[in-house]
């Protein structure tokens, strides 16, 4: 939520100060999404010492994984990090406002034709495809913009980069030197599976080929493979999911630490009869007599419908009273239900907060409720909360 779009403090505008504003709305907000920067910042410091002596950067795609990528990128920023990494240029644009000297590059490549709106921001195309480097040759060539790209050779992914013979046709051109290649990378496709046999090949293809790009920074790891050790740590890792919290060693106890917590409204309290259904469909049946919290946030914010229960299947849990509560019935657009039967009477009210994202709800757990994995969860997260971003070391 915008709080300066938001109606419920437009006639306050005038009248308080802009932290009674914000006090106000988000006292008025239906669900708040708090961002620890802090955390934050320890992840990456985290990230940056496991994989030492590479370079640490990080991937603010995505709006930084839905958290937001202006405070995000500040933060880290200002913690040491110099290199981040985005999907398209319009992220670009939105990264450089914020980060007058860092290197950003743009992992989907140059858009055709489009040359100058890299160079405008100076952003590096990380290109992936011959005729997209011809492209940004000819752009080069023809403005004198030597701002640097990367090049991505696919591995195995079979997504973006040359294959390694069209990487092996650049070699020759690295070796003459003044190439306009500033890093040399590619992507690994099963990073989070500490013992896929891909890990292995993937590393040896791109060590082999990396080497021949001599003088060119290389990179390979992202989070999950940046606890595949030092091999594949090459010159600058480049983690995103694991800044935000999400576990990159699911085999293994999450080494990261929470970034994002969300909570929402009751908006109701309602008791219902045993035997009656509840929710759209119907399809949840109180068993006994039963109390219902109803909370102010549904799909529409990101919590998605694969978290709702029926009478055969438990759905997603949220924490009420400092307890665990399961969700009751479908999730709607807006709203959910959860069955606050075993709290102690009078203990949720009206007005009290539901945590959806916290307080031992991890992005991952939550996820796999949703039947998906934290990245689509964090990247999900919807645009009606109040955003609240917690620093001791800004104070912001
Ligand atoms: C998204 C992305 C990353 C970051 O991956 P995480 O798993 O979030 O750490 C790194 N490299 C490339 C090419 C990506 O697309």
């Amino acid at each position: 939520m915008n709080i300066a779009s938001d109606p419920r403090s437009l006639s306050a505008d005038s009248l308080l100060s802009p932290e009674a504003n914000q006090a106000a709305a988000l006292a008025a907000a239906n669900g708040v999404l708090t961002i620890d920067l802090d955390a934050l910042v320890a992840n990456w410091r985290k990230l940056e010492k496991t994989a030492v002596p590479a370079e640490c950067s990080a991937v603010i795609k995505a709006n930084a994984y839905g958290c937001g990528v202006a405070p995000v990128a500040r933060a880290l920023a200002a913690a040491g990090c110099k290199t981040f990494f985005v999907a398209t240029p319009e992220e670009a644009a939105a990264a450089r406002a914020v980060l007058p000297s860092a290197i950003i590059y743009v992992l989907n490549g140059l858009i055709q034709n489009n040359g100058d709106a890299y160079a405008r921001i100076d952003a590096r195309p990380v290109i992936g495809d011959l005729n997209e480097l011809a492209e940004w040759d000819v752009f080069c060539r023809r403005t004198g913009w030597a701002g640097g790209a990367a090049i991505h050779i696919d591995t195995g992914m079979q997504r973006l980069g040359l294959t390694i013979t069209e990487a092996q046709g650049l070699i020759p051109r690295i070796h003459a030197g003044d190439h306009g290649i500033s890093l040399v990378m590619s992507h690994l496709a099963c990073a989070e599976n500490l013992h896929h046999p891909m890990n292995a090949r993937q590393l040896a293809a791109f060590r082999g080929i990396a080497s021949e790009f001599s003088g060119v920074p290389a990179s390979l790891a992202n989070s999950s493979g940046i606890f595949l050790g030092s091999a594949f740590q090459f010159d600058i890792v480049r983690p995103g999911a694991a800044l935000y919290g999400v576990n990159p060693t699911p085999e293994a106890d999450n080494p990261m630490l929470p970034v994002v917590d969300l909570k929402a409204r009751v908006v109701q309290i309602r008791d219902v009869e045993r035997g009656e259904g509840v929710g759209y469909g119907g399809n949840w049946t109180a068993r006994r007599p039963t109390r219902l919290a109803i909370v102010s946030a549904g799909y529409a914010d990101g919590y998605f419908r694969a978290g709702s229960s029926n009478d055969g299947t438990r759905g997603a849990d949220v924490i009420i009273a400092g307890k665990r509560c399961p969700v009751a019935g479908r999730i709607s657009m807006d709203l959910m239900a959860v069955d606050v039967t075993d709290l102690e009477r009078n203990m949720v009210r009206r007005g009290h907060q539901a945590t959806l994202i916290g307080g031992g709800i991890t992005v991952d757990e939550l996820a796999h409720h949703f039947g998906t994995i934290g990245y689509e969860v964090l990247t999900s997260l919807g645009t009606r909360y109040a955003r609240v971003y917690k620093s001791e070391t800004t104070g912001s």
